[in-house]
């Protein structure tokens, strides 16, 4: 026993500054990347990649040499395939790795966050009191490509107007859906899929079924505004939540797109940037009671 505790002292002692550093960095880089994949469909491919590795060591351990050759081959090639298929996510993540720390440090993703929902809200209040039929996609973790290239590409600032004039039934871009990307329109007019639930109410057509469509195949949130009955919806998880008010829809949306995005806070970035917002909070709090004496 002794001499256990010896070797486990022996080694705590050989343990260097920079070896804690090491292990911190790497923990850290694989949970960013962790938190990069969950849910896209990078995670399956991480997942496949796995499984391919293990059975690539055991064919090698049972000696089992022609599938030893054919998985290293595979895997050899895979990486390069995985590059160039994933190059728009590769793209993305180091992007985001680049300028959203700073972002989430000054909070003002948040703010953005915040204008997004109420401009969203405010609309399909005046929807609903105008019978004005609309359904907005917000994309969270699964990025919704396959789906934008159905529609029309925007990429505008969100805009009560703007919105009000993509849904007018007078204009083309009205007949679909609005997709909104970093709180921006990325796209118009984009067809979403069905959903195959059948145990439905009748009272939902294809608008209410394809929200509810892609809510099953995806993270998406949806907001739908009926034409017919002016009711509010929101959908998640395969999920529809009808008759909402401007104030729920808000409490809704914002619940499910805070810290809900591989851009959102996290980790040390959230750590650090509840500290800075809580310090701001305290700064402007001490500056208005000077300001009040
Ligand atoms: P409402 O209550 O507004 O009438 P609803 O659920 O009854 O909605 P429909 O009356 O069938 O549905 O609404 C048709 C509109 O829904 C279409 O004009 C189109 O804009 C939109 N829509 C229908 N199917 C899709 C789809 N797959 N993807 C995107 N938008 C769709
Ligand atoms: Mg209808």
């Amino acid at each position: 026993m002794q001499s256990f505790f010896d070797t486990v002292f022996q080694f705590i002692r050989m343990i260097q500054i920079n070896d804690i550093i090491d292990i911190l960095v790497v923990s850290f880089v694989f949970y960013k990347a962790m938190m990069l994949l969950r849910e896209t469909r990078g995670e399956q491919l991480v997942r496949g990649i796995i499984s391919l590795f293990i059975i690539m060591q055991f064919s090698d351990w049972l000696s089992l040499n022609t599938l030893y050759f054919l998985l290293r081959n595979t895997m050899q090639v895979g990486l390069l395939a995985i590059i160039v298929v994933f190059q728009p996510e590769l793209r993305r993540a180091l992007e985001k790795m680049g300028n959203t720390s700073l972002k989430t440090l000054t909070g003002q993703e948040n703010e953005e966050l915040q204008k997004t929902v109420d401009t969203i809200a405010s609309t399909c209040a005046r929807f609903s009191r105008d019978r004005v039929g609309a359904l907005i996609v917000f994309e969270r973790f699964t990025r919704l490509g396959d789906i934008i290239r159905t529609g029309t590409v925007l990429d505008a600032d969100i805009s009560e107007d703007l919105l009000v004039t993509i849904f007018n039934t007078n204009i083309p871009l009205h007949d679909g859906a609005v997709v909104i990307r970093d709180n921006r329109i990325h796209a118009a007019s984009c067809f979403l899929p069905l959903t195959t639930n059948e145990n439905l109410s009748r009272e939902l057509g294809t608008r209410h079924r394809s929200a509810i469509g892609i809510t099953e195949c995806s993270d998406a949130v949806v907001v739908v505004v009926s034409e017919e009955t002016g009711k509010i919806s929101f959908g998640k998880d395969g999920n529809l939540t009808r008759n909402l008010s401007e104030e729920t829809l808000k409490k809704a949306l914002m619940k499910s797109l805070e810290n809900a995005g591989p851009q959102k806070k996290d980790g040390i970035f959230a750590a650090v940037g509840n500290i800075f917002t809580k310090w701001k909070e305290a700064h402007s709090h001490d500056k208005k009671e000077e300001s009040d004496e």
